[in-house]
């Protein structure tokens, strides 16, 4: 599989996102980030399908080489709009992708993500799973997080990570220029002010991108 291109402008609204979220389900995979992600990567759905597997992989990976083991989550769901299973009693809303906690699973808007995915190539799929995965990582260590900006940009931060791992690995290519484009759009993604107490901040434009590229420069470890 080949990152054709990480997103041009417009992500914004896409990191922003929501991350919270639980039943209903369209479509569900367990999770088996043991066995080889077969997955080609050539539609969208192989693509989601791929991104999923090689996150999970990674993580695995990372998890054992510290001891641990890594968890996938129960389930990984594609919902429609607003048919979305709720988290916690929380109902899912459209155009969205979350993890929810309660459930340990991930679901995303299906169509908001593929057309997102005609529009700007499969760098957006690449970086929404990705993110999402963050979370559910986050659920399984010690965090202690005060605010929840500290959550987004932590996992924004092990996104970044998990990206330049699997370029590493050789599991997926990016293009020239693919980190300048993936960085404006981080920018785009940021909230308008600094309210960094918000319970729903994200980080700023710059706070956004610096936790990306450390991540993506030295490693999970510096998350
Ligand atoms: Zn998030």
């Amino acid at each position: 599989m080949i990152l054709r291109r990480l997103l041009p402008l417009a992500l914004a609204g896409l990191l922003i996102a929501a991350c919270a979220g639980g039943p209903p389900d369209q479509t569900e995979t367990r999770a088996t980030p043991g066995r080889q992600c077969d997955a080609t990567g050539e539609d969208f759905a192989g693509d989601v399908e791929l991104a999923r597997c090689l996150t999970e992989r990674f993580w695995a990976r990372r998890f054992q080489e510290s001891g641990g083991t890594y968890t996938p989550v129960d389930r990984f769901v594609a919902y429609a709009g607003d048919d979305g299973p709720d988290c916690g009693g929380q109902p899912s809303v459209p155009n969205n992708a979350f993890y929810c906690p309660s459930g340990h699973f991930i679901a995303y808007d299906a169509r908001w993500l593929e057309a997102m995915y005609n529009r700007m190539g499969d760098g957006a799929v690449y970086v929404v799973i990705p993110h999402e995965f963050g979370h559910a990582v986050q659920a399984q260590l010690a965090g202690d997080f005060q605010f929840n900006v500290q959550r987004e940009l932590q996992a924004d931060c092990y996104a970044g990570a998990t990206l330049s791992g699997l370029i590493q690995e050789g599991m997926i290519k990016a293009d020239d220029g693919d980190d300048t484009e993936l960085l404006a759009n981080l920018a785009a993604a940021g909230d308008p002010t600094d309210a960094w107490w918000a319970p729903d901040a994200h980080g700023t434009p710059a706070q956004r991108q610096t936790s990306f590229v450390e991540g993506y420069q030295r490693g999970t470890g510096t998350c």
